[in-house]
């Protein structure tokens, strides 16, 4: 089997062809999740994934396919899709000797399960945060860092935190509620979050105005200087805002961001994970795409004698 990158990962030999994660709409695609980098029509992917593709690109046009079910596209005949840990919905995709991990995350979150290590011949993934100086605080200690510090600024006043819309939100919101908050979200995150309660994802949140003592969880957008939105408004009454991002562990958010702290919560593996995963698989090549590909290749075969390249730079 040949795999390149030509418009998504592309494996063929004579008679198939798949497309994981492919650019354009396509029949013979699988997408991975519901991110707007990775979301086209017409492709396979879990039901979750299909119903997020409705919401956000405003047509529900694909074909679902339940995790842990084996499924035939382009004339591969064993396909099967696993939970990647990374958002609601989010696939690792196993054909033949090869895995395909999607953006991925094996510390999981509340809202999508976890990522777990397959045994593979040919392990292909993301390298987000693929340089050895990514290195990511574990995930229970930023959870808890979070919690203890919402506590606390409840005291004086509203509490705003800014997450992508899709995914870092509802982990938010998810982690609020285990808090018994219910937070107040904009118009645009609750037609996401109502999505994740037809799939037994229990999420509580508010619309509308707020009323009294409240949380929020809004888009980064709003936390840009000058503040909008629901962050606008809760700075006036002497709220305090925070930013969670994985990228806050590496650079500060201030200088754009009008914000009073940042917390590292990180959708994807950081390196130490990534070195994990490649050990507890085992392959014998590894190939990979996005972020640090170059430098993760490299640091690979230096540690672990594994055959590996960069799939896309
Ligand atoms: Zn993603």
């Amino acid at each position: 089997m040949d795999i390149d990158y030509d418009r998504g990962i592309v494996l063929r030999d004579e008679q198939r062809k798949l497309l994981l994660d492919p650019t354009h709409q396509s029949d013979i695609g699988i997408v991975t999740h519901g991110h707007l980098d990775h979301l086209v029509k017409d492709a396979y992917m879990t039901p979750h994934t299909l119903d997020i593709l409705g919401v956000r690109l405003g047509e529900r046009r694909g074909k679902p396919v339940p995790y842990g079910e084996k499924v035939s596209v382009g004339g591969f005949d064993d396909i099967t899709l696993l939970p990647a840990g990374h958002v609601f919905g989010s696939a690792m995709i196993r054909v033949d000797g090869v895995l395909y991990t999607g953006d991925f995350n094996t510390s999981g979150g509340l809202t999508c399960g976890k990522a777990e290590a397959q045994k593979c011949e040919t392990l292909i993934m993301e390298t987000t945060y693929g340089k050895r100086k990514y290195r990511l605080p574990p995930k229970e200690q930023v959870e808890e860092d979070l919690r203890i510090w919402t506590e606390t600024q409840m005291d004086e006043g509203p509490v705003v935190f800014g997450g992508y819309e899709f995914g870092k939100a509802q982990e938010i919101i998810a982690i609020l509620n285990s808090m018994g908050e219910k937070p107040y979200v904009p118009e645009k995150i609750a037609r996401i979050c109502d999505i994740y309660g037809n799939h037994d994802v229990d999420l509580k949140y508010l619309t509308g105005e707020p009323q009294g003592d409240y949380t929020a969880v809004v888009t980064p957008g709003e936390l840009k200087k000058p503040l909008s939105g629901l962050a606008r408004r809760a700075r006036k009454e002497r709220g305090n805002i925070a930013y969670l991002s994985g990228w806050c562990a590496f650079y500060p958010f201030f200088r754009t961001m009008d914000i009073d702290a940042q917390f590292p919560l990180s959708d994807h593996a950081g390196f130490d994970e990534l070195m994990d995963f490649v050990r507890a698989c085992a392959p014998e090549r590894v190939l990979t795409v996005h972020g640090s590909a170059v430098e993760f290749c490299q640091a690979v075969r230096d540690e672990l004698g594994i055959d590996a390249q960069p799939l896309k730079k």
